[in-house]
């Protein structure tokens, strides 16, 4: 690898030309703007000796964050407002690739309704509307854990990374009733 340094016009940190694809960006900006391959960082003494990033952030993908972050937990705080859902709404995000984990009280008379809305949203508008997102079931083994109750809990993730929150809020708040918490507007038999 050339290990000449340039330096990036990004973050202004100092890289290893041939560390990064792009011309004039680490690798790091270059993931973050354009999502090329980052560097598998590996930090000593404060830069990275793959790269020689020195972990600088500039202010534009600072603010990136902020904005993503902010649209995230719009998105949880819409979701905790939909009966059922209990709280806390656990999340994370791997690389672009963010998730919500819920429980749902099943007991509430709703609670089947809203898997229905979120299931047809989330996995299945129309054949030619998909979205990249996927909602689904999961639990511990409930021989060893127990039932629905206590231990079913519920996913959505996303399959793209260029797919974000605050889309996905948008989507469900044209298609769910409206407003999310007034139980007169969900359909109950
Ligand atoms: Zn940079
Ligand atoms: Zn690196």
């Amino acid at each position: 690898m050339n290990k000449e340094l340039s330096n990036c016009v990004e973050c202004e940190s100092d890289y290893y030309s041939g560390s990064s694809i792009m011309v004039g960006l680490c690798p790091e900006c270059s993931y973050q703007i354009y999502d090329y391959e980052n560097c598998e960082h590996e930090f000593k003494n404060d830069r990275c000796v793959k790269c020689y990033w020195n972990g600088n952030v500039s202010e534009y993908l600072k603010r990136k964050k902020k904005m993503d972050e902010r649209a995230f937990k719009t998105l949880i705080e819409y979701l905790e407002k939909i009966p059922s859902i209990q709280k806390p709404i656990a999340f994370g995000d791997e690389n672009g690739l963010w998730w919500l984990k819920f429980s749902l009280d099943i007991e509430n008379k709703l609670a089947w309704n809203v898997v229905q809305e979120l299931g047809c949203v989330i996995n299945y508008i129309s054949i030619n509307e998909r979205l990249p997102t996927v909602f689904y079931p999961v639990s511990p083994a409930p021989y060893m854990n127990g039932g629905p109750y206590d231990f079913l809990s519920w996913v959505i993730e996303t399959k793209d990374i260029e797919f974000k929150p605050g889309t996905l809020k948008k989507w469900l708040e044209g298609r769910l009733p409206n407003p999310i918490d007034d139980l007169e507007q969900w359909n109950v038999e």
